[in-house]
This record gives C-alpha cells, sequence and structure tokens, in this order.
C-alpha cells in the first residue's frame, strides 16, 4: 500500500474493463479517486465505478474515444469537477488488429496509430497542460508492451505504435524532469484480458505462447495494476523515463532457455 496515493485523482483511458479496469481498482484501493473512461462500454465502466466505491473510494464514468483530441482535455476536466484535483494520468486505451501487412488496411493502420499512439500523446498533452499550468508534480504513466521491443508479425501497426510509445515516453520524461512530473511506461507480456481472450481459450495457441514466457503462464491485470500504483507511488519518486516490463520474462530471448 502506498499512502501518499490516498485522496488523489487518477484518469485511467480505456478502463471499463481489462488492464484498465484493474488499474483503476487498484487505485480506489490505495484511497484515491478515479475517473473511469471508456468508448462504446457504458455498462462496464458503471460496474468499475461501483467497484472503486465498495472499496470506499469515488469513481465517475466518462466517456471519450481517446483518438480524438476533445476526449483528453474532457477527462482532465471531468476530474477537475468531481475530486477538485488530477495527480496521475495513466494511457491505457489500446486496440489490435491483425493482419499481414501487405494486406493491412490504410483505415486499420491508421485506426490503431490514432487510439495507441496519438491517442497517448493527446491524453499526455492534456494532463501536463494542467501540471505545468498549477505547478503539480504529476505521474503519467503509459500502458506500452513487450512489443515496445518485440516485432510482431501481422501486428505492425501495433509494434510501430508501442515502439512509438516508447520514444515519447522517453522524451517526455526527459523534458519535464526538471518540473518534477515523472512520465513512466509499463511493458506489459502476455496478460489474461479480453484483448486475448480467443486466443487463451484455445489450448494450441495457449501453449505456443506459454512456451514463449519463460515463468510458463500468462499473467494477471493485477500485476500490471500493482506496477502502475508503485510508478505512480513516492516510493517511485526517483523514477522517470522507464519502461517496466511485466511479463514473466519474455523479453529475454526465450528460445535461448534450452540452447546451451
Ligand atoms: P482490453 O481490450 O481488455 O482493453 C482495452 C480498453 O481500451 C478497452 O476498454 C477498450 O474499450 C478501450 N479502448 C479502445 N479504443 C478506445 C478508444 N478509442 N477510446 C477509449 N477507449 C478505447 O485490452 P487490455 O489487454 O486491457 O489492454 C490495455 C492496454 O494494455 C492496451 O494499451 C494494450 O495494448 C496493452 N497491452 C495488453 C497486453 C495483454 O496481453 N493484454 C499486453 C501488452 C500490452
Amino acid at each position: 500500500m502506498y499512502p501518499d496515493l490516498q485522496g488523489k485523482a487518477v484518469v485511467v483511458t480505456g478502463s471499463s474493463k481489462g488492464i484498465g479496469a484493474a488499474i483503476a481498482l487498484r487505485f480506489a484501493r490505495e484511497g484515491a479517486n478515479v475517473v473511469v473512461n471508456y468508448n462504446g462500454d457504458a455498462q462496464g465502466a458503471e460496474a468499475v465505478v461501483a467497484q472503486i466505491e465498495a472499496a470506499g473510494a469515488k469513481g465517475v464514468a466518462v466517456q471519450g474515444d481517446m483518438s480524438k483530441e476533445a476526449s483528453a482535455t474532457g477527462l482532465v476536466q471531468a476530474a477537475l469537477d468531481a475530486f477538485g484535483r488530477l495527480d496521475v494520468w495513466v494511457n491505457n486505451a489500446g486496440l489490435e488488429i491483425p493482419a499481414h501487412t501487405h494486406e493491412m488496411t490504410l483505415e486499420n493502420w491508421q485506426k490503431i496509430i490514432d487510439v495507441n499512439l496519438t491517442g497517448y500523446f493527446l491524453g499526455a498533452r492534456a494532463a501536463l497542460q494542467h501540471f505545468v499550468a498549477k505547478g503539480i508534480k504529476g505521474s503519467i504513466i503509459n500502458m506500452s508492451s513487450v512489443h515496445e521491443q518485440i516485432p510482431w508479425p501481422r501486428f505492425a501497426h501495433y509494434a510501430a505504435s508501442k515502439g512509438g510509445v516508447k520514444l515519447l515516453n522517453e522524451t517526455m520524461a526527459m523534458e519535464y524532469a526538471p518540473q518534477g512530473i515523472r512520465v513512466n511506461a509499463i511493458g506489459p507480456g502476455a496478460i489474461n484480458t479480453p484483448i486475448n481472450k480467443e486466443k487463451m481459450n484455445d489450448p494450441a495457441q495457449k501453449a505456443a505462447l506459454e512456451a514463449i514466457i519463460p515463468m510458463g503462464f500468462a499473467g494477471e491485470p493485477e500485476t500490471i495494476a500493482a506496477a502502475a500504483a508503485w510508478l505512480a507511488s513516492d516510493q517511485a519518486s526517483y523514477v522517470t523515463g522507464i519502461t517496466l516490463f511485466v511479463d514473466g520474462g519474455m523479453t529475454l530471448y526465450p528460445a535461448f532457455m534450452n540452447n546451451g
């Protein structure tokens, strides 16, 4: 537990389910109040708000397509209206649409880049504008992926977006370090969420995936939420510009496991 998070206000984009929902709930359990952003799933977002309130914190569900400029400023305003402050911004909304590169449509390329990369810029920019204007030593967390480092056939747009997030993260961390604003990323490996439900429900695909995880199993969203809480807390007060991989060792060249 991180007592300094008590009473803080956190925005988590794309938090009606999956990793975002787990992060929203973890912050609530730390005593922080949370803006739960969703795009289409109002019901999921309301269910997360109910869990936040059951944990003793305050939550508010706010619709917003994070690829749109007005959504980010709208979420800052929602945090100020509901909680009177904003301390932590988590860029988490993301999606994947598999396709071989030669068959990838420009429309789908653009869709992934708009949400996974441009959306992170827009979210971080809105939070930074508030932090800078008010002199707040806020914290920004960007949900990257092991695919900011590992190439991924059929996911060129996704890997490009996460590679972009890596340098966006590092550049903003450097740029705002003098103001005490920390910017960090988390690089999840394979995590059990709706994004890869299909893969995890197919025994052959599940086994193939587990074979490239040295620890041998997929992670749970709560392990990512734990990393987010730590990064936002004062315990990480001297940490900025990193990607914290939470991946069971997936980035450790698992093919070398039995090679030598
Ligand atoms: P998920 O599909 O369960 O959740 C993604 C969330 O983003 C959903 O709530 C979705 O509605 C929301 N979203 C999508 N487009 C949006 C938009 N335009 N505006 C607002 N919200 C939008 O997936 P997840 O696994 O929880 O993924 C969360 C983040 O973690 C993503 O950025 C993803 O790339 C990253 N990630 C996930 C894994 C994994 O194995 N699950 C691994 C690495 C990285």
